[in-house]
């Protein structure tokens, strides 16, 4: 899958999970390996099938503190269930890409243990802010320096990348 199909689905998974009555904050991670473009293939004899593309994967972990006040203000994955879901994929030549979670109270910045628990592992972490309707994307550019672009108005975002 693309990326922007990948992050569509989170941002569904998202909704989904974050605009109950509990609005609790939901997430998991992207995985990035290398594919081949089938396309190039089949439209040409010589086809460079080499030639390496990038695949993404959505696999979406359950919050370790849902059904607790918690939730409401942290993600953090089950551990078990990544072990379960995420690291037979790792063994299968998949790599870490990000992590998405959302938040659905507050604004796209993020908490203190987004920054020193769940960033920390992923070059690249995605925050989906319900109440400011964007997707905040921060790439580390070293170790505590962050690249934050933002995506606004991610329900006509959603819309663009369906209908493509
Ligand atoms: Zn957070």
């Amino acid at each position: 899958m693309k990326l922007n199909q990948v992050l569509a689905l989170a941002v569904k998974y998202g909704d989904e999970g974050s605009r109950t009555n509990a609005r609790e904050e939901v997430g998991g991670v992207i995985l990035q390996r290398k594919g081949w473009k089938s396309t190039v293939y089949y439209t040409s004899p010589r086809a460079d099938y080499s030639r390496n593309t990038l695949d993404f994967i959505w696999v979406p972990l359950h919050n370790q503190h849902t059904g607790t006040p918690t939730a409401h203000g942290l993600f953090e994955a089950t551990q078990e269930e990544f072990t379960k879901k995420a690291i037979p994929l790792l063994r299968d030549g998949w790599k870490r890409y990000a992590t998405f979670h959302t938040h659905p109270s507050f604004s796209y910045h993020p908490s203190h243990t987004d920054l020193t628990e769940l960033f920390k592992s992923y070059h690249i972490n995605y925050i989906y802010s319900i109440p400011e309707n964007c997707v905040a994307k921060y790439t580390w550019q070293g170790e505590v320096s962050l690249k934050q672009e933002i995506t606004r108005d991610i329900n006509k975002w959603l819309k663009l990348n369906e209908s493509q």
